[in-house]
């Protein structure tokens, strides 16, 4: 059903595969080691008994021959030792120095496994041992194992040769029988744990799929959808909680575009609608008077002013919010870019009779995009005539504060009603739509701030509403005096 990198590509089976090789691994060596280590454990058993066996032989022969009452020659003591020595799995055999046989073990051992014990069989293994200077040998008759240990002795000034040869059959059938187990008990518990492992893999991930497919589900026309978690405390559910997070930030940024969209749509409707009507009137009649075309012709004109107005200010805050505005930096003096632009509004103050005042502490040269702060300056100033009565004036004062410079435009306007001044720098916020949709200027779409506040954050710095009541507003701009190190 599954492809091998399909397979593979699941977390539940390669976590069950890793577990399993780690298991597997653990496992046999485990088993290794044990096995050796009790091979090695009977090994030097049999090995401690022959010599022990030898040392009683040796010294029930020497018992034998010693006996003041009777005394035995070698061959009487080794026949007596002989027969009171007798092991199922043991057989003495001791030979003079020319290699012929004193004496041997008749019945045993008596190995019932594996056949009878022949003499004819064993005598000529015995009989290559003492060939070797080695005390231990294994060797094997008729296939099957025995442990030899030899052991020169002298008794009387005669000198002879011992073999005990030791049958290993019980040992070995131990071992395989270990190893047999081994081989059952490592992959029946790796299977075991390997399925146990599977299943509290697939258990545990199982979230993890859920959450998944929830999330495969969420698009942009249900981007109120949230991922839910069985236990929000735990790894999985601080997943699930940051991705709704993620969900939150992003279904607020699409709000916001929405917005953003529909609000620029409904500012471009009006004045297009206005140029539609006027166009659709002044052709409706056949002739008209010259004065008549100038007038639709003048209104058409402040439309378009009006129109372009919008649609260079959404074009700014689109580029601003995708990041792609550059800053052109370069050194100016900040004091006199705002004594120009004070005096690039007087002409329209004074249509008012409103008047403009410049002061400045002093010099203040700055690095940053004059285009922009001389945009965001002249937004203030603007507003400041817009919303200031006819014979009222307005202030412009530029100084340093805490190692940045403020440049600040007050002005003797109405203000702006406690309300509403969170707002204002929303985009396409206007405190009195009416008012500002009557203005003879021609903007008014509600833009203005939203970019002077950008152009403020994009230098570094800020641009606050610092006071506004029924006496007048007063706007603050804060701005390093260099750009701070990126
Ligand atoms: P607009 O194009 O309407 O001027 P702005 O973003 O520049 O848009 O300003 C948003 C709103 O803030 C304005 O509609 C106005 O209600 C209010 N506002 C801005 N500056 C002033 C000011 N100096 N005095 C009173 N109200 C102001």
């Amino acid at each position: 059903m599954f492809g091998g990198e399909t397979m593979l590509s699941s977390v539940r089976i390669r976590l069950t595969l890793w577990y399993s090789g780690a298991m597997a691994l653990i496992l046999l060596a485990l088993a290794c080691t044990t096995y050796f280590l009790l091979r090695q454990n009977v090994g030097r058993r049999v090995d401690a008994q022959a010599v022990e066996l030898a040392d009683a032989f040796l010294s029930t022969v020497n018992a034998e021959m010693g006996d003041a009452t009777k005394p035995d020659s070698l061959d009487d003591g080794i026949s007596a030792a002989i027969s009171e020595h007798r092991f199922r799995d043991v057989t003495f055999a001791v030979f003079d120095p020319r290699g012929n046989l004193i004496g041997m073990s008749e019945s045993a051992p008596d190995d019932h496994h594996h056949g009878p014990w022949r003499r004819e069989e064993v005598l000529p293994v015995a009989k290559t041992l003492l060939a070797d200077k080695e005390p231990f040998h294994f060797v094997r008759v008729s296939g099957r194992p025995y442990r030899g240990y030899v052991r020169t002795f002298s008794l009387e000034n005669q000198e002879a040769t011992l073999v005990v040869l030791q049958s290993l059959s019980h040992q070995t059938e131990f071992l395989r029988t270990l190893e047999r187990t081994f081989w059952v008990v490592i992959p029946l518990t790796i299977l075991l744990a390997g399925g146990g492992g599977y299943l509290l893999a697939r258990r545990s991930l199982s979230p993890v799929v859920t959450m998944s497919a929830q999330a495969s589900r969420i698009g942009s026309e249900n981007l109120d959808a949230r991922l839910s978690a069985r236990n929000p405390k735990d790894e999985l559910g601080q997943l699930a909680q940051s991705f709704n997070e993620l969900l939150d930030r992003l279904s607020a940024s699409f709000d916001r575009q929405k917005r953003f969209v529909a609000d620029a749509s409904h500012e471009l409707r009006t004045p297009v609608a206005i140029l539609c009507g006027e166009t659709e009137v002044a052709l409706a009649k056949a002739v008209r008077g010259e004065e008549e075309y100038r007038e639709t012709l003048r209104i058409l004109g402040d439309e378009s002013k009006r129109l372009r107005h919008i649609v260079e200010d959404l074009f700014t805050l689109a580029r601003a919010d995708a990041g792609q505005y550059p800053l052109t930096y370069s050194d100016f003096y900040l004091d006199e870019l705002a004594a120009e632009c004070a005096k690039n509004v007087r002409s329209l103050a004074s249509a008012k009779k409103i008047k403009v005042s410049c002061e400045s502490t002093g010099e203040a040269l700055i690095r940053a995009d004059e285009s922009l702060v001389r945009r965001m300056l002249l937004n203030l100033l603007d507003n400041a005539i817009k919303y200031t009565p006819a014979g009222g004036s307005i202030a412009l004062r530029c100084g340093e504060h805490n190692g940045c410079y403020q440049v600040s435009v007050e002005d003797s306007g109405l203000g702006i009603p406690a309300d509403l001044q969170p707002r204002i720098f929303e985009r396409f916020f206007r405190a009195d739509k009416a008012r500002s949709r009557n203005e003879q200027d021609g903007s008014g779409a509600g833009l203005g701030l939203s970019i002077g506040a950008w152009i403020a954050t994009a230098h570094s710095g800020a641009l606050e509403l610092t006071r506004s009541t029924e006496a007048g507003s007063l706007f603050t701009a804060t701005l390093p005096k260099r750009p701070p190190p990126s």
